[in-house]
């Protein structure tokens, strides 16, 4: 994919920290610019936020919604199936409204990770560029993007109908799929050329994408999950834990 779809892409693309980007197009600067730079890549739900957005999407449809969803949603994480088998299974059941989808964004911020704002910024002086990629929703993300200061989601964008209701998904996206979160840092890779790609996560997901990264670190403060413990190069229990070990 050339660097001019991306451009346009971001230029177009208001959800995705769209002042910044045409602002700098209008100013003659690459539109991503990160020559360079440090990835930090990190995973949302459980790491970023120490809820899953999924599973928070299904509560308000009631208690019975909400435990059929969080078990499929764990039995992906773990890697007990793949994430494609329950990805658009999961949105059918809660069919999730503009409406329910802010609130989600609203208690992500409220339960973000408590170290992260200010282990982002201090990475960002290091050299590192942060990018959000998760298999949650960019429209419930970008609250907790904007709080963190992180100017690019690769996540999956939610379609609504113009009284709010929900259509469908982006199905093209990479993280609905098993390893979709390596197809999106190698995508990344290719357009930024960075020094070091770094992933963090919790899950079986995050996991899968360290053959596109340098390194993978595993996440634990919110769940363990036994087999990213085993896998990572080093397990964290704090985000502030990554100005140590990087
Ligand atoms: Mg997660």
């Amino acid at each position: 994919m050339g660097g001019s779809h991306w451009i346009l892409r971001y230029a177009q693309n208001d959800k995705i920290g769209g002042t910044f980007f045409v602002a700098r197009r209008l100013v003659g600067l690459p539109v991503w610019s990160v020559a360079a730079t440090k990835l930090i890549c990190l995973d949302c739900d459980s790491t970023l936020s120490a809820i899953e957005g999924i599973d928070e999407l299904a509560r308000v449809r009631g208690p019975d919604v909400f435990a059929e969803v969080e078990a499929m949603t764990n039995a992906a994480m773990e890697g007990r199936v793949p994430i494609e088998s329950v990805f658009g299974r999961r949105l059918e059941i809660i069919q999730p409204r503009r409406v329910d989808v802010a609130a989600v964004g609203q208690r992500y911020v409220e339960t973000v990770e408590p170290t992260a704002r200010a282990t982002i910024a201090e990475l960002g002086k290091r050299g590192w560029t942060p990018v959000i990629v998760s298999a949650g929703f960019t429209q419930a993300i970008q609250p907790l993007a904007d709080y963190l200061g992180v100017a690019r989601i690769e996540a999956v964008e939610l379609n609504f109908g113009p009284d709010g209701s929900y259509r469908g998904y982006d199905e093209t996206f990479p993280t609905t799929r098993v390893g979709g979160k390596a197809h999106v840092l190698a995508r990344l890779r290719r357009e930024a050329h960075p020094e070091k790609t770094v992933m963090v996560g919790d899950g079986v997901s995050d996991l899968e994408a360290r053959s596109a990264a340098d390194r993978f670190i595993g996440f634990g403060r919110y769940v363990v999950r036994p087999r990213v413990k085993a896998e990572a190069s080093a397990f964290i229990m704090s985000l502030a834990e990554l100005l140590t070990i990087l």
